[in-house]
């Protein structure tokens, strides 16, 4: 049996600060600082010596697409040559410097985050949609990632490791960069995914060529020029703006040493094929995707706890999270009651504009998003039994919460990446069956169960291949260092992402051995 260890709660690393919203003058000082379009921004590409010359093209928000929230360049195909070469030559000297510079780095990075936190929320709130809530746990989460990466760096990395030997011999064991780092990041954690990836290449002495997604260029801009500042070198950090396109000339480059990807398991694949295809060395992808995720609740869960668990789950951040609640199994015995609840719950929730501090769920990311979650609720009616939760307002990319009764759970084959909720129904004795299905789907990112019997849940457990599996409570927010994050099967290659394998990915090994 697992007994916990005393935790010394981040006695290596200083926690992130929040704001208490309940606080009226930390409220207010914050929603000053997010005050819209000061300081406009006015995103480019970032490559060392090299000018951006494309057309400058407006960014919209998508709770009020007619305003014009910033502006980008997006990087030429012809910038990718460039950005390699300066990476090239900035891992030179950068993967020499001392763990500990690399690491210090960060831990200012992490200190700028939070001091600019208004400004930065207001990004994630204008371009990607943020709530208050979810952009101040993203500035957290950002910040975490940086400290704990840092941390980790310092234990792994800083000294290399006498192995031990016969008489006569040193064999040292010690960690390297692997070269220039592609980190493509998505655009559902803009910042905190971002910096993530980011930050870990760059500590275990990689350089970086950042590609964040199309949707939110005017964070990952800021991010950088903050990364900048906090003392890593521009030719050992990159920006290159820009779509799929552009993605594909940067996985194609000779000189790429590993990718670091968030986002769909097609792209996934596609840049698994494109590394597969390519002569010169083998190189790694760290690839987290999608999740079909699910929960299972018996009939001795508690309805109220459940019923909360379900909405934040399924329906915070629009829905929009890799690790969101998409299938519901809940037990016959409890179901009605239970679906009664959840619709009771998800109509009393606010959408709207995203920078008030009563909203509770903001836009999805854009208009190609909003129409494939309305087909696919127009395709789940012809079948199933559909509710609308909420109604949404008619201006900006905003979709009212839904739960979709499903007869058939083959019914839903894909992860449907927004506010939708799927419920199935199931009998008392088809546990073991229901894990199957779950399995069956070859996802494996998130999975809750709910259960007063904990044999039950131990058995659950013990069944699912699942990355992170949560017991009795919602299934979103993995804390960096706390809950490392990531899935297994279609859902990612792993390692986790704030866990203390991650930075192994991003680095090489060497043994040195000298006759004495
Ligand atoms: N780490 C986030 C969470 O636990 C999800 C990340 C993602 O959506 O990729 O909710």
């Amino acid at each position: 049996r697992h007994i916990p260890l005393p935790k010394a709660l981040y006695a290596d690393r200083k926690n992130t600060s929040g704001i208490e919203f309940g606080h009226r003058e930390s409220l207010a000082a914050l929603l000053k600082g997010m005050g819209r379009n000061d300081p406009f921004v006015e995103a480019v590409p970032l490559v060392p010596g090299l000018k951006p010359t494309g057309e400058t093209k407006p960014v919209h928000s998508p709770s009020a697409p007619s305003e014009k929230v910033g502006t980008i360049v997006w990087a030429e195909a012809d910038a990718v040559g460039p950005a390699f070469e300066a990476a090239r030559k900035g891992f030179q000297s950068w993967s020499r410097r001392p763990v500990a510079e690399r690491a210090a780095a960060l831990e200012k990075m992490a200190d700028l985050i939070e001091e600019n936190r208004a400004f930065l929320m207001r990004l994630l709130s204008d371009e990607a949609g943020k709530t208050l809530d979810d952009g101040l746990a993203e500035i957290r989460e950002a910040a975490d990632f940086c400290r704990y990466y840092a941390v980790q760096a310092r234990k792994m990395f800083a000294n290399p490791l006498d192995m031990p030997g016969p008489t006569g011999e040193d064999d040292r064991y010690s960690w390297r960069g692997r070269g220039v780092f592609a980190c493509i990041s998505p655009w559902n954690f803009p910042l905190a995914i971002f910096m993530g990836q980011i930050s870990a290449a760059l500590v275990a002495g990689n350089a970086v060529i950042a590609k964040p997604a199309p949707q939110t260029p005017l964070i990952a801009f800021e991010a950088i020029k903050l990364l900048h500042k906090a003392g890593i070198p521009e030719d050992v950090l990159i920006l290159l703006p820009g779509g799929p396109e552009l993605g594909a000339a940067i996985t194609e480059h000779p000189l790429l040493a590993g990718v670091a990807f968030t986002g769909s398991t097609a792209t996934a694949r596609a840049i698994n094929r494109t590394l597969a295809g390519k002569d010169g060395p083998i190189i790694p992808l760290i690839a987290e995707t999608g999740g079909l995720n699910a929960m299972i609740v018996d009939a001795t869960a508690l309805p109220e706890q459940v019923s909360d668990d379900v909405v934040m789950s399924a329906f915070r951040s629009a829905g929009q999270r890799c690790s969101a609640l998409r299938v519901l199994y809940v037990q016959a015995d409890i179901a009605d009651r239970l679906i009664e609840m959840i619709k009771g719950a998800a109509a009393e929730l606010t959408l709207g504009d995203p920078s008030k501090c009563d909203t509770d769920v903001g836009p999805v990311i854009d208009a190609k998003q909003w129409q494939m979650l309305t087909d696919h609720v127009a395709e789940m009616r012809e079948t199933q039994t559909v509710h609308l939760a909420t109604v949404a307002p008619a201006v900006g990319t905003f979709f009212g919460p839904h739960i979709v009764e499903l007869d058939k759970p083959e019914a839903l084959t894909k992860e449907v990446f927004g506010p939708i909720l799927h419920v199935v129904r199931y009998k008392a004795g088809e546990l073991d069956k229901v894990c199957d299905k779950i399995s069956a789907s070859g996802y494996g990112l998130t999975l809750g169960v709910h259960s007063r019997i904990s044999t039950t849940a131990e058995r659950i457990v013990n069944r699912m291949d699942t990355g992170n599996i949560y017991v009795n409570r919602n299934i979103i927010g993995a804390v960096v260092g706390t809950q490392p994050f990531g899935g297994s099967g279609l859902s990612g290659t792993g390692f986790k992402a704030g866990g203390p394998a991650y930075l192994l990915r991003f680095a090489l090994e060497q043994v040195v051995s000298v006759n004495t």
